[in-house]
């Protein structure tokens, strides 16, 4: 008989282990019936604040809106360049195109899967070549580790750039001992349910120590508003984030350190069994990662026999991401660094991401262990 499919993210146990203070937070506020902007977003916006060293944590209605409302707050717009990586989600760059300045595509590193600042300098020449001021650029954490933050702020200040932190994978991870939400001028998070630390709908945050900009965010998240809700003082968005869904974080974010610390646990073993047989994810010394997921690299011919392999075991994998960025028909039209991005190219064809969370047990982290061993031999 075939052996149970395992979950590639598992919501039900973290679920089951705090079922009773979320029902009596969803209660709370289906009683005081405060939806929009209830005392809990406030309480939230404390708690990720402290949570992270940030300054200001401003709640909104996603991580896609995080990103927008930063860009917005900074006045980024048509004739503007955004440098961005091209190996990431759609939301990074859709957001640049979204208020009509312009994405250029730079590559990534083997290993970290994370921008790689040697290619900004061709980046910048590519928005100059096609008529664009750079402005700033969107540093991803994919799969849950930050980006070289240190490399990429002497970059940005040489050209007089601006970074916002693109840190919907990444929420709780460190670089140098500093927590993400702390390493951009602006940070943009998600609350996704498959984030590492999820709501159960849409939800995400913005961080910033900059007090002018945290009110300038503050009011785009609210229409525009200036001193109450019907005076506008610019053009804002709905990006509010759902009382229940502030209510539901703050119950979330009581165990969320104890669950990155059994994600590590987690990626340490599959890191330890695996790394003779396979190309697994490195972390760099300074940094560590909050495992948003575990993705290895697998020979690119191979690729489609090993994860049927795999699921012929019970063991789901998923691919992030299956394209990059500039090959997809919708950002066919916008500038790439010149060069390409060969490293990004070949890591859509290489890499496979294995189940990850913190209810991984042991013995089921060791079926995934073997299953891998079996399918790459
Ligand atoms: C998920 C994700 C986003 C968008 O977050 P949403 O909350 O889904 O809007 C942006 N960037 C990256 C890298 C993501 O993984």
């Amino acid at each position: 008989m075939a052996a149970a499919t395992i979950d590639f993210i598992d919501l039900k146990a973290q679920q089951a282990r705090i079922r009773r203070e979320i029902d009596a937070a969803i209660t709370r506020v289906l009683d005081h019936g405060q939806y929009i902007m209830g005392p809990e977003v406030k309480t939230l916006e404390k708690d990720l604040a402290a949570f992270t060293g940030a300054k200001h944590a401003i709640s909104c209605a996603s991580g896609t809106d995080a990103l927008l409302i930063a860009m917005m707050a900074k006045g980024i717009g048509p004739g503007d360049a955004v440098l961005c990586p091209a190996f990431t989600y759609t939301a990074t760059p859709e957001t640049i195109a979204l208020i009509g300045a312009s994405p250029v595509f730079v590559d990534v590193e083997d290993g970290s899967f994370n921008l790689d600042v040697k290619g900004l300098e061709a980046g910048i020449a590519a928005a100059k070549t096609a008529g664009l001021t750079p402005r700033a650029i969107i540093a991803v954490d994919l799969f849950g580790q930050p980006a070289a933050y240190d490399a990429i702020r002497a970059f940005a200040d040489a050209h007089k750039l601006w970074i916002l932190a693109d840190a919907a994978q990444s929420f709780g991870a460190t670089l140098q001992g500093k927590t993400v939400g702390t390493l951009g001028d602006i940070t943009a998070t998600s609350f996704f349910p498959a984030k590492p630390l999820g709501c159960y709908g849409d939800g995400g945050a913005i961080f910033v120590d900059d007090d002018g900009l945290a009110k300038v965010m503050d009011s785009i998240r609210l229409h525009g508003k200036g001193e109450d809700k019907y005076d506008i003082v610019r053009i804002g968005i709905n990006g509010r984030l759902d009382t229940i869904q502030a209510a539901i974080l703050i119950e979330k974010l009581k165990i969320f350190k104890d669950e990155i610390a059994a994600r590590n646990a987690v990626a340490q073993r599959f890191t330890t069994s695996l790394r003779s047989v396979v190309t697994v994810p490195e972390v760099r010394q300074s940094a560590t990662s909050v495992w948003a997921q575990y993705t290895l690299q697998v020979p690119a011919d191979r690729r489609a026999a090993i994860a049927a392999s795999l699921k012929a075991a019970g063991v789901p994998t998923q691919i992030y991401y299956p394209r990059p960025v500039p090959a997809q028909e919708a950002y066919a039209k916008y500038p790439v660094a010149s060069g390409g991005v060969p490293v990004s190219d070949r890591l859509s064809r290489e890499v496979l991401s294995l189940p990850m969370h913190p209810y991984l047990d042991e013995a089921t982290q060791d079926r995934i262990i073997s299953a891998v061993k079996a399918a790459v031999a």
